[in-house]
This record gives C-alpha cells, sequence and structure tokens, in this order.
C-alpha cells in the first residue's frame, strides 16, 4: 500500500506528565547519567543518586519526584524544589495494519514530529527523530522538504524511547523490552543536533537506562563529515551512512550536503570512526532506489566499485512516495537487479520492507508538523502548484 490509497488515521489523544512549574529547573529527564552525577556533585549530594535517579525515570518510568523512594524525604523535597521532570507531549498515535505504531510528539518549539515502532519477531525497533524538520533538503525526503523549525533537547530525543516503552508496556513489565534497537532515522540529521543526540545515545546504552547495546543503536547520517570526524570521542554507536549514490556528480544532486563533503572524503571519516571502534562491526551503507535516477544496473556496477575497499553491508531501501515528490519506487524487477548485481560482487545486500506506509510511517515518509523557518515548504509546494498548473493547461 502506499500513501496514495485512503489511510485509517484514528487519532487517540493521550495524557502525558506536565510539569507544574518547569520554568528554569532542572530538566532530570533530559540529563546523562554523566550530567546527572555533575548535578549531584555541585549540590553536595552523593554522585550514585544520579543512576537510582535514573533507574526511576527510564526503568520504571516515573515523572514524579516523591515517588522515588529509595531517596530519602528531605533530598526528595530538595529535589522536587530544584528540579522537574518534563517529557515532550503525545499528541497522536497511530497504529498500522502491520502492528507497527507511528507517535506524533509536541516538542517545545510548537512543532510536532514522529517516531516510528516496527515489531518484528524477536526485536522491536523505534526510529527516532532528532530535529522538527531537516535543514538539508535531500530531494527524495519528505522531512528535507517541510524545511526545519528547530532542534530536539535530550528530553525529547529520549522521551522517545520513554514514551515507547509506556506505551508497549515496557515500565510495568507487561513486554520485556519492547523497544531492542533504535535507529537515528526519524525526522532530521542526527549530527546537525550533536550534543543533545550525543548525551540522548549514552541513556540509551546506559545500564542504569536502558542498557541497549551499541550494536542495536544506530545513528544514520547523511554525511556530516566534521561531526562522524569527532563522534568517536562521544559514543560508540553504530553508523549507518545514507550514500544514495555511486558517484559525486548524482549524490550531489540528490544528496546537496554532498557538495561540501564528498564521498571520498564521507567515506574515509566513517572509515576513521570504525576504526576507533575496535571490534568487528560495518557500517550499514543506505542506498534509496529511486526508478530512473539511481537505480540502473551501471549505478550498482559503480557501486561495487565505489565500495571495494570499504567493508560493509548495503541496505537498498526502495523509494517511498509522498505528495510532494514526482520520484517513482522502482520495479521489483529493478530492485533485484539492483541487489544481485551488488551480492555478485560478494556484498551482503538486505532489501528494507516497507513498513507502516498506511499511517504514512515508512522511510522518508515523515513529515510531522514543521513551523518552517527556511521558507523551504512554501517554495516546494509554490513550484508543485506551477508544474500542476502548467500540466493542466491547454496546449
Ligand atoms: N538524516 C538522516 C536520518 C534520517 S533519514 C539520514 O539522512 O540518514 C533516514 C533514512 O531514510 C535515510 O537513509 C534516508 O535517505 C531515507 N529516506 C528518506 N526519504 C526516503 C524516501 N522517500 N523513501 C525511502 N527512504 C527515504
Ligand atoms: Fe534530512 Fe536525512 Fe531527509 Fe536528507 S534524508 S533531508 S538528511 S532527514
Amino acid at each position: 500500500m502506499t500513501l496514495a490509497t485512503t489511510p485509517t488515521l484514528i487519532p487517540k489523544p493521550t495524557p502525558t506528565p506536565t510539569p507544574q512549574s518547569a520554568a528554569a529547573k532542572a530538566n532530570l529527564a533530559g540529563m546523562s547519567l554523566a550530567r546527572l552525577r555533575e548535578y549531584f556533585e555541585a549540590r553536595g549530594e552523593k554522585p550514585f543518586r544520579a543512576a537510582q535517579v535514573l533507574k526511576w525515570i527510564h526503568q520504571r518510568g516515573v515523572t514524579d519526584i516523591q515517588a522515588m523512594t529509595d531517596i530519602s524525604k528531605s533530598l526528595r523535597d530538595k529535589l522536587a524544589a530544584d528540579a522537574v521532570i518534563v517529557l515532550p507531549t503525545i499528541v497522536e498515535d497511530f497504529e498500522s495494519e502491520d502492528g507497527s505504531h507511528k507517535w506524533i510528539i509536541e516538542v517545545a518549539s510548537g512543532s510536532r514530529v514522529e517516531m516510528v515502532y516496527i515489531p518484528e519477531s524477536g526485536r522491536g525497533t523505534l526510529c527516532v527523530s532528532s530535529q522538527a524538520g531537516c535543514t538539508l533538503d535531500c530531494s527524495f525526503c519528505a522531512t528535507g522538504k517541510q524545511g526545519f523549525n528547530s532542534n530536539l533537547t535530550v528530553a525529547e530525543i529520549i522521551g522517545q524511547l520513554w514514551w515507547a516503552n509506556k506505551k508497549l508496556g515496557g515500565f510495568d513489565g507487561v513486554l520485556e523490552r519492547p523497544v531492542s534497537n533504535v535507529v537515528m532515522m526519524g525526522m532530521g540529521e542526527p549530527l546537525l543536533n550533536f550534543e543533545p543526540v550525543m548525551e540522548a545515545l549514552s541513556l540509551m546504552m546506559e545500564d542504569s537506562a536502558y542498557g541497549l547495546s551499541k550494536r542495536k543503536v544506530t545513528i544514520s547520517t547523511s554525511g556530516v563529515v566534521p561531526a562522524i570526524d569527532k563522534l568517536k570521542d562521544f559514543t560508540d554507536a553504530s553508523i549507518a551512512v545514507s550514500l544514495h549514490a555511486p558517484n559525486d556528480a548524482l549524490r550531489s544532486e540528490i544528496v546537496p550536503i554532498n557538495k561540501k563533503y564528498p564521498i571520498a572524503m564521507l567515506l574515509n571519516s566513517v572509515k576513521g570512526y570504525m576504526a576507533s571502534l575496535n571490534d568487528k562491526r560495518v557500517p550499514v551503507i543506505e542506498y534509496t532506489l529511486i526508478a530512473g535516477v539511481n537505480d540502473h544496473r551501471q549505478h550498482a556496477r559503480e557501486l561495487a566499485v565505489l565500495l571495494a575497499d570499504f567493508p560493509c553491508k548495503i541496505n537498498i531501501i526502495p523509494f517511498n512516495p509522498f505528495s510532494l515528490s514526482d520520484y517513482k519506487r522502482p520495479s521489483s524487477t529493478s530492485i533485484t537487479n539492483f541487489r544481485q548485481i551488488l551480492q555478485q560482487a560478494g556484498y551482503t545486500v538486505t532489501v528494507r520492507t516497507t513498513r507502516a506506509d498506511d499511517i504514512g510511517a515508512a522511510c522518508g515518509q515523515l513529515v510531522g508538523d514543521v513551523a518552517d523557518q527556511t521558507k523551504r515548504s512554501s517554495r516546494h509546494l509554490a513550484r508543485r502548484d506551477v508544474i500542476a498548473s502548467s500540466a493542466g493547461a491547454p496546449r
């Protein structure tokens, strides 16, 4: 099913924990273990309090400081006077026919961003957003077409994992670890919101919080090279690289950031990060396959040569259509041909199955509601209107 069909959208409003007075108070929900330790130390308290508070918030889903019963009443009172626990608000909740969920959260800037949960046998993957919109404007991406409004805070990023656990019964033991994998593949470019994303990643992998394996937390990037170069000093999460083209001429057309950081520079930077990990992990190369644009056999052959010295897995994502794009998804024959050429060249290749497109939650369909500060979305809409009117005009 594609977005062209009528989706079954059943919004379900959800009550959320709302702070009484959040102004100027520290938000404990947005602090990593290291930050929280500093917080307690700065107030003359024992740093081990940090792990206790993390467990309450991120393992038991508690947002009321007074409910943290292994902390003395006097310290709880001090904390309550000085801090809050604020998570983003869930404003809509959609469930797909295939069991996936899309939740829309409202963030402090007023924008709405989306997260998607995809259950599979033996694992549950949460696709997390890092920004309201995106500045990078890749030609095939619905988020990019929305323009950009704001970076998400740590609490707004980790709050997506918190909410997924809450909704799926992860805090009350209904389901044990409903989210086993996180991919930073929702709205936005995670490496352009660097510090908050790094803090949120550390909470995802922290034993006193969500305790996810570094193999199961993946940053997806379109190639912000300076950020990849410094990544090793902040995290050891896995990485996926949105390549989408086998040469600079084509990549610069569809992924504009390539003009600044071309392919050779990007692959070199990723190699550096992989070398810092000291294990056998390899990056995933993401390749959104668009009919007539980057799906020729010659593109596959060129890609095989390009990546010959670059250990990786390749993930083909057949283009998911959306209303502002004229691109088409390739036929299943061209997807198979593309995959086979790469497999014959010795690569491990997967083709991402389209999930949750009945609720507009497949890769690249995430749009939320972004008050665009870049005016890009209105330019795209105006251009589409011109194309539509000239197509309909008498000749
Ligand atoms: N900004 C990051 C992460 C978010 S996009 C990045 O670009 O990697 C996550 C993935 O979805 C990327 O690989 C992106 O190329 C892919 N994607 C975007 N639009 C798509 C579409 N319409 N169809 C299929 N995949 C898409
Ligand atoms: Fe931004 Fe990624 Fe979309 Fe490109 S594909 S516009 S980097 S969210």
